[in-house]
């Protein structure tokens, strides 16, 4: 034993640690905890020489924690307990001549710790282990106590330190990457970029060993400057910094080289630090992640950081389009608000949280926006709805939430004494620049939640319902729900629900009307109408039943199911020889708008053998009109295929002559209402300026509701082609048509 000043100790002492925690210490951060070092050793003396040797022993600016125990039983208490023992020194003889070597034993095997570097001691020269054990086991060093000196000492400690930080940064990384790897599960539940790179940040950090200080900043704009980049995760020093640009960063220096990370696209080193880049390929998003204390990598920590990056890089692109569909899902791209989705979570939150939850609905749609677009133009329609979501958000602040659901439709959601009907009113109550003498009309409906027993889905329904009859009531309406006089509303509910169940039984069925040649009286083609019989025998008009349908959605799985009995109708024709006859179908909006439905139609078409010829689309003029949502790119591509394209209920909309002349259509139906102007109570102006028009742009015109022999021969008279009313024919079963075309 060369250690000469070791002071006297009793020999019972317990295993205890002989660096008291100090106030100072307690408030110090990770960096500055001790190293844990274990001395398991029956031998008090030598103990407490270690001590002493060890006493100013520093490495790395952390002292040593010494823990003792002074058999072998207690040693393995004491790695029990332990987790971060660094390095242990373990006497090789005590209560047994192997005792030490049976620690060793049970703490890599039982305990499972690979991580503690092992040095094992011995005061009696010839008690070595074998060479088997010692890698077996992984011992690190075996040493005679005899060759101790403080120096030696040291100079262990020092490589056996620094080894068991590699191995730990090793094992942390190989967790860390075994989290990313299964599955990305770690960033699976990330649902934004921004939570994403918290967890960038605190798992990267933690690969390296370092505090988790750092910052993660993003761009989606690889033009524009790189300062310009949002930091979207801050931890540590750099937190305050989280939400603002690149260029609010204080730390000049990091704030550079993020920069530089993003322009260059590659990972930097600094002198402190160190950069990552990481970009999804999928989108234009790139990001670039600085993290603290990062002084040199080893080649094994290089290697775990890149796989650790090409990681993150693929979780990126998942989390940036999952958040991009969330977005998406969730917000109205052109008011940056809450849309339906948005609405529907936040009502069924409300309402799940209590029954009476003492919170209002309140739809509002502005009266006649088409008309305003249409007049003013879209760019001042667009206005107008942000004008109006910026006085609803003025109005019904946070905790109140305002969303668009569509077009011009928006809803507010807060407390009901909070909506009040003054705030209502102040929306509507000043007039709107560029729109000259104009002031906001607003259709409004209110709901109110207490009371109301259902889910959000038909707190909803209900009042989209309430809405829609106070449109029809005219312009400015606002309709409250009361539960005692709801006798429409509960009648589109329930058809809603009837119709729901008729679908699912496939309990529609279609009538024909013809549509005949007015020059000769030839049959030419019929139009497909809705019909639906109740079990009972009660018919329910299309009237009732096509507009309950568009409110909830149904009328994509009912135009589904028209054109399925369509496709079936023209097989038939085409059997008995009638195939030169179009059927003419309604597509409403939301059908139009699903991705595929040409495709589906072809699919069917093809399988029945019929001809795209055979089938005429009827899309109302306010949705051919409907320039944003690629309308007019939809019915070109129904007409390439040979789709013929009709656009119904014309005079009612706002159509532009240079508008109609870019669509692909073929016929024009002048709405009933003008027909009904011909004879007896008007003179036709109208009917006789849609025909006089349609007939310079070269279109087929389709006079719908003939009704009257006087009407018919206006029409004559004024060249229409085709007409269609009950003059003619009523709307008919498919056999009735069938005896219909025959004899004509
Ligand atoms: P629409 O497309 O304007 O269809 C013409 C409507 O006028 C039909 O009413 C038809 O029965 C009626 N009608 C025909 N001739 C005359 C007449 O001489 N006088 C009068 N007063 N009415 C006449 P129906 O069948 O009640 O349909 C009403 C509306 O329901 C349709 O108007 C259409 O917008 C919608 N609809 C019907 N079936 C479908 C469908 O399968 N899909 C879609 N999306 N909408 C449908
Ligand atoms: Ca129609
Ligand atoms: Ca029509």
């Amino acid at each position: 034993m060369v250690f000469q000043e070791a002071p006297p100790v009793a020999d019972d002492e317990l295993p205890m640690q002989f660096l008291p925690e100090s106030d100072e210490q307690k408030k110090s951060p990770e960096s500055v905890l001790p190293w844990k070092i274990l001395v398991v050793d029956d031998d008090a003396q030598f103990r407490h020489s270690l001590q002493f040797a060890l006493k100013n022993f520093v490495y790395q600016d952390r002292p040593v924690q010494m823990l003792t125990a002074s058999s072998s039983q207690e040693g393995a208490l004491v790695f029990a307990r332990e987790t971060d023992i660094a390095v242990a020194m373990l006497d090789v003889v005590m209560e047994t001549d192997d005792a030490g070597l049976r620690l060793v034993r049970n703490v890599r095997e039982i305990l499972g710790n690979t991580e503690t570097r092992i040095a094992m001691v011995t005061g009696q020269p010839g008690m070595a282990p074998l060479q088997t054990v010692v890698t077996d086991y992984d011992i690190d060093d075996y040493w005679l106590k005899t060759d101790f000196t403080a120096e030696r000492l040291r100079g262990m400690l020092t490589t056996r330190l620094r080894e068991w930080q590699r191995l730990r940064a090793i094992n942390q990384a190989r967790r860390g990457l075994q989290m990313i790897v299964e599955g990305c599960n770690a960033f699976a539940d990330a649902r934004t970029v921004a939570d994403f790179s918290t967890r960038v940040v605190i798992e990267l950090t933690r690969l390296l060993g370092v505090k988790e200080e750092g910052v993660v900043c993003a761009t989606e704009d690889r033009r524009g400057s790189p300062y310009d980049a949002c930091i979207i995760a801050a931890a540590g020093a750099f937190a305050s910094a989280q939400g603002k640009p690149l260029s609010c960063l204080a730390n000049v220096a990091v704030r550079d080289a993020l920069a530089d990370c993003l322009i260059q696209r590659r990972d930097l080193t600094l002198p402190h630090g160190l950069t990552l880049y990481l970009a999804s390929q999928l989108d234009a998003l790139s990001c670039a992640v600085y993290v603290e204390g990062v002084e040199s990598l080893d080649e094994t920590q290089q290697n775990l950081l890149r796989v650790f990056a090409s990681h993150i890089n693929s979780a990126l692109v998942n989390v940036s389009l999952i958040s991009r569909l969330d977005r998406m899902a969730y917000c109205d791209s052109l008011l940056d608000l809450p849309n339906r989705n948005a609405l529907m979570r936040f009502l069924d939150s409300v309402m799940q949280k209590t029954a009476d939850s003492g919170h209002s609905l309140i739809l509002l749609d502005i009266d006649d926006f088409s008309g305003i677009s249409f007049v003013l133009g879209f760019e001042h329609g667009d206005e107008l709805l942000r004008e109006l979501s910026r006085r609803m958000q003025a109005q019904f602040p946070p905790p109140a939430v305002t969303a668009r659901l569509h077009d011009d439709v928006f809803a507010v959601l807060g407390p009901s004494d909070m909506i009040a009907e003054e705030r209502l009113a102040k929306l509507s109550s000043t007039g709107v620049d560029g729109l000259p003498g104009r002031f906001i009309s607003l259709g409004t409906a209110r709901l109110d939640l207490a009371g109301f027993h259902g889910s959000a889905q038909e707190a909803m329904a209900m009042t989209s319902l309430i809405l829609k009859s106070a449109k029809q009531a005219g312009y400015g309406q606002s309709r409250n729900y009361e539960f005692r006089m709801s006798g429409e509303a509960k009648r589109r509910l329930a058809i809603s629900e009837a119709l729901h169940l008729a679908l699912d039984s496939g309990g529609l069925s279609i009538a024909l009307q013809p549509q005949v040649r007015l020059a000769d009286g030839v049959l030419v083609s019929a139009e497909v109408l809705a019909r639906w019989t109740l079990p009972d025998g009660t018919v329910i008009a299309p009237s009732e039943f096509i507009c309950v349908a568009e409110a909830n959605g149904e009328i994509v799985r009912l135009g589904a199911q028209v054109f399925q009995q369509t496709v079936e109708a023209c097989c038939q024709l085409s059997r008995l020889g009638l195939s030169q006859i179009r059927l003419a179908v309604n597509v409403s909006v939301l059908q139009l708008m699903q991705s595929g439905l040409l495709r589906g139609w072809l699919a069917d078409l093809a399988a029945a053998g019929v001809s795209a010829r055979n089938i005429e689309i009827e899309v109302t003029e306010s949705v051919a009109m409907q320039g944003e949502i690629g309308i007019l790119e939809r019915l070109k591509a129904f007409h390439e295929v040979g789709f013929s394209v009709a656009i119904d209920d014309f005079g009612t909309g706002y159509s532009s002559l240079a508008r109609l002349r870019e669509m692909p259509i073929d016929v024009l139906k002048i709405d009933r209402s003008f027909i009904n102007e011909i004879g007896a109570d008007g003179d036709g102006a109208i009917a006789e300026t849609v025909l006089d028009m349609a007939h310079r742009l070269g279109l087929l015109v389709l006079a719908e509701g003939v009704e009257t022999e006087q009407q018919a021969a206006w029409l004559k008279a004024r060249k229409c082609a085709l007409v269609q009313g009950y003059h003619f024919a009523r709307p008919m079963p498919l056999e009735a048509f069938i005896n219909f075309a025959r004899r004509h």
